[in-house]
């Protein structure tokens, strides 16, 4: 099938190439000319997991191509999809600009039957304007086009982009029953085919739920990490292991194990803005939901818990002190510094005075980048980037871990007592067990098993 990826980005690029590996004709388009230029020359601009072999292969094949050109990206694809951002505005609510601006370009050119399939994820409504959009564009010119709206919100999970997308738990059309709508339908079917051999993972619903349900999920599992953030600065308190209770709850099938790690607080593209932009919608509809606005003010608060940690360990005064710190990404696997906790943790250390190593497998390139705004060219100074995680150890006071990555988690423990300045370590992602930390010399505070609260 002939489709069209509006927004090159995580969601646009990984879907472009796994429907173009999948034998599909993919346009790929986006107004970034250094992203396109770079994709052209064999680059690639995210790290995501298999993802540069599968580009590498469609791209040469010829089944996917990356452009600028709106009007020939409007002409390619039957099916349109709007992968653009839709970051937070001022007031939380999600940022239409571009999805709108995407459906503008496809009104001001389209000559034929489309379907346009919002991916990025939109509030509730969102759908109607993008068809009013479109037919403002139509009128514009006086052209009678038919087209239909459909709503296909992605559920792939940054790090495991590919596998996520190649093999989905579930895919959610939302259509309407007019004529377009049931022509939408049978093209997102035929589309879809491929996933659905084994078993249907297709849940056809209206627009709107399809719309809701994207939020629901990621304020869901926003859900379940605050409500373990909570619980596990309650255990440092009352001096339980929240390792230990989540196993005795997850063990209920009714409550399941998954996303109940206690940690340094979620961040990335998605959860927060999610959270906060269904928190607006409903406030748009005169109804507060209040679990979510204690999910997003635990969660804020819980970003700042190592630097609680390292405060309650070493003083509110850190001038002169000096600190390893592992991990940048907001989780492993990715580059994506979209919110991510290390920041908070990086921008305290450094206004407390302290010097910083910092360590990640991937993700040191985009933290400078971001770290550069966060904290200014002066201060950025005061944070060395080390290439073996090892080296960001020496004369440091503790080793602070922010994110989970694999290579962290049976590290040398001789070494990097050997090389801190003392043997401390404050653990964000709860990776060690205390008891085999005690065994080897290291103090170890987790989250949720620590004495410092
Ligand atoms: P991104 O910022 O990585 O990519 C968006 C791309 O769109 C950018 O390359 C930008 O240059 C391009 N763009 C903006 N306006 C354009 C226009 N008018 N025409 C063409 N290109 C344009 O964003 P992302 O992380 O891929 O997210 C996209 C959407 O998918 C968001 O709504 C997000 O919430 C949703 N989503 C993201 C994830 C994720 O894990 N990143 C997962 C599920 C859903």
């Amino acid at each position: 099938m002939k489709i069209t990826i509006i927004g090159t980005g995580y969601v646009g690029l990984v879907t472009g190439a796994c429907l173009a590996e999948l034998g599909n004709d993919v346009f790929c388009l986006d107004v970034d000319q250094k992203k396109i230029d770079l994709l052209n020359s064999g680059g690639i601009p995210i790290h995501e997991p298999g993802l540069e072999e599968i580009v590498a292969r469609n791209r040469a094949a010829g089944r996917l191509r990356f452009s600028t050109d709106v009007a020939a990206s409007v002409a390619h694809g039957t099916l349109q999809f709007i992968a653009v951002g839709t970051p937070p505005d001022e007031d939380g609510s999600a940022d239409l600009q571009y999805v709108l601006a995407a459906a503008r370009n496809i009104g001001r050119h389209m000559k034929e039957f489309k379907v346009i399939v919002d991916k990025s994820t939109v509030p509730v409504g969102t759908a109607d304007r993008v068809a009013a959009a479109i037919r403002e564009e139509l009128a514009e010119r006086e052209a009678k086009v038919d087209f239909s709206v459909v709503s296909n919100p992605e559920f792939l999970k940054e790090g495991a982009a590919v596998e996520d997308f190649m093999r989905p738990d579930r895919i959610v059309i939302g259509h309407d029953d007019s004529h377009g709508g049931q022509r939408a339908r049978d093209l997102m079917k035929l589309l879809y085919a491929p996933f659905n051999r084994n078993h249907e993972r297709t849940y056809w619903m209206d627009v709107r739920s399809a719309e809701f349900t994207k939020y629901a999920a990621n304020a869901m599992l926003a859900t379940r990490i605050s409500f373990m953030n909570e619980l596990a600065n309650l255990a440092d308190r009352v001096g339980a292991d929240i390792e230990a209770v989540r196993q005795g709850i997850g063990s209920d099938p009714r409550i399941g194990y998954s996303f109940l790690y206690a940690g340094a607080g979620y961040g990335g593209s998605c959860f927060p803005k999610d959270v906060q932009a269904l928190e607006r919608t409903a406030r748009q509809y005169d109804q507060e939901l209040l679990i979510l606005r204690a999910v997003e003010a635990v969660n804020d608060r819980q970003k700042h818990i190592l630097g609680r940690k390292v405060v309650a360990r070493f003083g509110e005064d850190l001038t002169g002190k000096h600190f390893a710190v592992w991990g940048l990404a907001f989780k492993p696997n990715t580059d994506d510094m979209r919110e991510a906790p290390s920041r908070v943790l990086l921008r305290e250390l450094i206004e407390r005075g302290a010097t910083v190593a910092v360590h990640d497998p991937v993700a040191m390139h985009e933290a400078k980048r971001v770290l550069e705004l966060d904290l200014g060219t002066a201060k950025l100074a005061r944070v060395r980037f080390t290439d073996a995680p090892m080296d960001a150890l020496d004369d440091a006071e503790a080793l602070l871990i922010v994110t989970e990555w694999k290579a962290f988690r049976s590290p040398d423990f001789e070494e990097i007592k050997e090389r801190l300045k003392h043997p401390v370590i404050l653990d964000g992602r709860n990776l060690y067990e205390p008891d085999l930390m005690t065994g080897v010399g290291i103090e170890y505070h987790g989250i949720g098993r620590s004495v410092l609260t």
